[in-house]
């Protein structure tokens, strides 16, 4: 399958795995990770998905909404999904303590300064359970066919795993997470040791860190995010 395939098939398995009852995708774009997420819900009862441009989010945001088939068998576990217009460097009270926020192809679009504000925001104000991050793999570049500089026009940087794993690891130092590494789109033979072609950080709160009893956003309406669409299933 193709690698934005693989990459939703990443965080569909984590779910699977860790049943997250509130997740949050940062940069969710055109919605198709959410699409997924919803047809695989495992549990989970709310989805946000937030994007700083809401020209994106209004173009397929109606597949969000329920199916004849889910008025036909509707499922008694309340669950709702809301898009928001926002950015990763602003701090929404709304979004803390949720279990899951995932950060698919997002970071390298953000300026240096930006990302240091989204490790703020998202590991400190925000707190959650664990956070998904991809990026691309530098490394992996030389594979590419035809490529010349960055795999996007948008893209601010693009980060071997040396230096993504650098990032994460200070991130876990600073606000108590642990980290493990992954990726998907393995180069074969010889190629081997440049790594995935996506690289991916999962990162877990650390329990035993000295941060872990942040507010839940239990009961707090949103105030700084701009809302677009809601559904309620
Ligand atoms: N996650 C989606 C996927 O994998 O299919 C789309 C990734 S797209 C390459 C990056 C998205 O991040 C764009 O939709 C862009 O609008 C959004 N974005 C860029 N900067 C952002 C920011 N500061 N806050 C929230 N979203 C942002």
């Amino acid at each position: 399958p193709p690698l934005y395939k693989q990459r939703y098939q990443f965080v569909i398995d984590y779910v699977k795995a860790h049943r997250p009852r509130k997740v949050l995708d940062f940069g969710c774009a055109e919605c198709a990770l959410l699409k997924k997420l919803k047809f695989h819900r495992n549990g989970i009862e709310i989805l946000l998905g937030v994007d700083i441009n809401s020209a994106i989010l209004l173009k397929k945001m109606h597949s969000l909404a329920p199916l004849v088939s889910d008025y036909l068998q509707p499922s008694y576990e309340p669950f709702a999904i809301e898009l928001y217009q926002g950015s990763v460097t602003e701090k929404e009270p709304y979004t803390r303590g949720f279990d899951l926020v995932t950060c698919v192809e997002l970071i390298e679009h953000l300026e240096m300064e930006d990302v240091e504000r989204f490790s703020e925001v998202v590991f400190g104000f925000m707190a959650p359970g664990a956070v998904i991050v991809t990026t691309p793999n530098a490394e992996f570049n030389p594979l590419l066919p035809g490529l010349r500089g960055f795999r996007n026009y948008d893209h601010k940087f693009e980060w071997t795993r040396a230096e993504f794993q650098n990032w994460a690891h200070g991130v876990c130092r600073e606000y108590s997470y642990v980290v493990e590494f992954s990726g998907v789109g393995e180069a074969l033979g010889h190629w081997r040791d440049v790594g995935f072609c996506t690289q991916i950080a999962v990162f877990q709160r650390d329990f035993r860190g000295i941060n872990w009893c942040m507010g839940s956003s239990e009961h707090i309406e949103p105030s700084v995010y701009r809302l677009v669409y809601r559904v309620v299933y």
